[in-house]
């Protein structure tokens, strides 16, 4: 026992060394709290076991790398735990003793890096991280550069506040794009990207970083009237001029901060913010006071951890596959985990660039994340002792499907296979035909087009509309009735707008959205024919990169023979959006957040039918956005561009007849 108790301090010591100070931790937090939480148990069992110095009677750690700075109230850290009844012991232990109600607040957990600031007299002064919770780092500097951090209060208070510094998630991802391709360091996730860029000794980087702060807890000295709950002390920093997060909720029952856990554990993939959980914390400070502290976390508050995003597995294998554009991609086979509450045998690992920049060898163990996709992806390698004995992986050089040699393109990290009889790649491209995202056919999914494909059926997209209801016939369980349904599904998807078409071509560089863009444009597919590289730059968000591809695209003579095909079947689409007002006409409008009363497809067609035209990216251009629940990183621009912002239903109410708003 007390070797396992050794091991465990050691381990966590050395994993708080890695995480906290140098920014760069090996293992996922999950795995992290079972070392953490394993400690506790043994402490627990056998208390003489447990000694001042266990990593579980201290907060975080200090760095040297900035003038240590003694903290006037001490940061803590939360006790936390990843199932509901825990929570629900933790409730009725803390509710107990009290003759009142015990009523809560919920709040996302922001993964980002705790600190706090002092201002005196309504004046920001100093800032500190939370280090080991009694002396901190001073990196007030650096806090200065952060926009959201207030210089001057709205009222002229001595206050202390709490607050989470943290990286926007489109940030970060942009930030370690640039990083790859300058060949430098790249950071495991948007907490680690906060607390590094934050921690720099050269404020002029951590002033280019997009850095923001949610603050979350506050002392004050010398105010009339200082607020007497929780709840009240955070719409108090609100006026203050503090930013703070909106999704907070008080809550009169354990129950029902139990369904703000379970609305958010879906709904965080939403946010442009990593959140690990929710903090729940007792409302009135009187009860706060009375239940107090234990050697790290306070007892009026825990964390409810969501599912991780973040663990660690072995690799056991890497598979290749073949894309639309004929771009062979490897995939990891993972030994099965659970990841976000699903069980993950596949990841991404993006290209073969990224294998060799992560060194990931078959046998290592990775770390996964669950990512915005669907799909997750490899991190980074677990380091071990075995690995520098693992073989260096060599990507291939012909195909795995057909095995012609594969090609490389200028600017491009891909491989690719552009065999014309490749069968992998005709199947994508068929499957990417019929899918959702392009030509949505119904019921026309991968394993039907495998079996089209394997009796030799079909070959191109084009072959899908000569397919007779005879032809489905002879597949494996298709009856009748199934059979005429996927037949009328492809003839009825003859009359789709010309963006589903034009996205369903995978032109290159001309995903959904640009498709839409250029199909409300030009309206018909004849006028591609002859479209100018001029009257492509001159709408907003097509670049030269997108008009040269289109260009080049329609005057291939490959490509014209097959349009031609698609029309002597009966394919030439329009793009026609009954026009029913022109209120908008000459404006551009952009979502964010999630919208109440329709789909962002819905609102996109309203806002055309308007005569508006709805783009994706906010710019100084941008007439309005609007803003639906949990907006991100598009309602901060806009903000700072004064853009004009307006709710759902303030947009709703616009539309249906008052004037655009100026
Ligand atoms: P924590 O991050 O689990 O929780 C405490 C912190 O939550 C507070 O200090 C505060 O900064 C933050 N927080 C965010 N939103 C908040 C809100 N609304 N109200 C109050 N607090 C809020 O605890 P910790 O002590 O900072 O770190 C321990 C955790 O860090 C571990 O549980 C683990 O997940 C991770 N960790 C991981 C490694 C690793 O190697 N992967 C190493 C050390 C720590």
């Amino acid at each position: 026992m007390i070797e396992r108790i050794k091991f465990l301090k050691d381990e966590i010591n050395k994993h708080n060394y890695l995480y906290y100070v140098e920014d760069n931790p090996s293992i996922s937090d999950f795995d992290y709290d079972q070392l953490f939480s394993e400690l506790k148990a043994l402490e627990e069992k056998y208390p003489e076991l447990k000694t001042p110095d266990s990593p579980t009677q201290r907060v975080g750690s200090v760095s040297e790398k900035f003038l240590p700075y003694k903290h006037k109230y001490r940061l803590y850290s939360l006790d936390n735990t990843y199932n509901y009844e825990d929570l629900r012991s933790w409730y009725e232990k803390i509710a107990k003793d009290f003759k009142d109600e015990v009523e809560i607040v919920c709040e996302l957990k922001i993964d980002g890096l705790a600190i706090a600031l002092t201002y005196e007299n309504g004046v920001f002064t100093t800032g500190v991280t939370r280090g080991d919770g009694i002396t901190g780092e001073n990196i007030t500097t650096n806090l200065k550069t952060v926009k959201a951090i207030p210089l001057k209060l709205f009222e002229n208070v001595d206050v202390q506040v709490r607050g989470e510094i943290y990286m926007p998630k489109s940030s970060f991802e942009k930030l370690n794009e640039y990083s790859i391709a300058r060949g430098e360091k790249t950071f495991a996730n948007p907490r680690n990207a906060a607390a590094g860029s934050i921690r720099q000794l050269d404020s002029t980087i951590t002033a280019q970083r997009d850095l923001s702060i949610f603050v979350y807890n506050s002392s004050f000295e010398n105010i009339a009237d200082a607020p007497k709950t929780h709840y009240e002390g955070m719409q108090y920093l609100k006026k203050l001029g503090f930013k703070i997060n909106p999704n907070i909720r008080l809550c009169k029952t354990i129950d029902e901060a139990i369904d703000y856990c379970k609305e958010w554990d879906t709904k965080r993939f939403e946010l442009d913010y990593a959140t690990d959980g929710v903090v729940i914390k007792v409302n009135k400070l009187s009860q706060q006071e009375e239940l107090g502290f234990t050697a790290r976390a306070p007892k009026w508050a825990t964390a409810y951890k969501f599912p991780p995003e973040e663990v660690t597995t072995t690799l056991l294998d890497i598979e290749l596959g073949v894309g639309k554009t004929g771009a062979v991609t490897p995939v990891a086979i993972l030994e099965p985990v659970n990841l976000a509450g699903s069980t993950v045998a596949r990841a991404s690992l993006h290209n073969f660039d990224e294998i060799k920049r992560l060194d990931i060898r078959i046998g290592d163990k990775v770390m996964i994340k669950k990512a915005a996709e669907i799909i997750p992806k490899v991190i980074k390698v677990v380091e071990d002792d075995e690995h520098s004995h693992r073989a260096v992986y060599v990507p291939p050089s012909v195909c795995p499907d057909c095995g012609e040699p594969l090609e490389t393109r200028p600017d491009e990290v891909n491989l690719y296979c552009s065999s014309p009889t490749c069968s992998s790649l005709l199947k994508a491209r068929l499957e990417y035909w019929a899918s959702k995202e392009a030509m949505d056919i119904d019921n026309v999914g991968p394993s039907i087009i495998e079996q089209l494909f394997n009796k030799g059926l079909v070959r191109t997209p084009i072959d899908l509309y000569k397919l007779t209801k005879e032809d489905f016939l002879t597949l494996e369980n298709v009856k009748e009735k199934s059979a005429s349904n996927m037949f009328n599904a492809i003839q009825n998807s003859k009359s789709k707008p010309l963006s589903k078409f034009l996205t369903a071509l995978s032109i290159k560089h001309v995903g959904k959205e640009t498709a839409e863009i250029l199909a409300n444009e030009f309206k018909t597919l004849d006028r591609f024919y002859n479209i100018g590289k001029d009257d492509l730059l001159n709408i907003l968000s097509i670049g030269q990169k997108i008009a040269i591809e289109i260009r080049e695209y329609f005057n291939n003579k490959d490509n014209l023979k097959m349009l031609d095909e698609f029309k002597s079947l009966g394919i030439n689409p329009t793009q026609e959006v009954e026009q029913v007002s022109d209120i908008l006409k000459g404006k551009t409008l952009v979502l964010t957040g999630t919208l109440q009363n329709m789909t962002r497809d819905e609102a996109h067609e309203l806002i055309k039918s308007m005569g508006g035209k709805p783009t994706s990216s906010v710019s100084k251009n941008t007439s309005y956005l609007i803003a639906g629940e949990n907006a991100g990183s598009k309602l901060d621009k806009a903000q700072n561009l004064g853009v004009i912002i307006l709710t759902e239903d303030e947009f709703l109410e616009m539309v249906k007849g008052n004037s655009p708003k100026e």
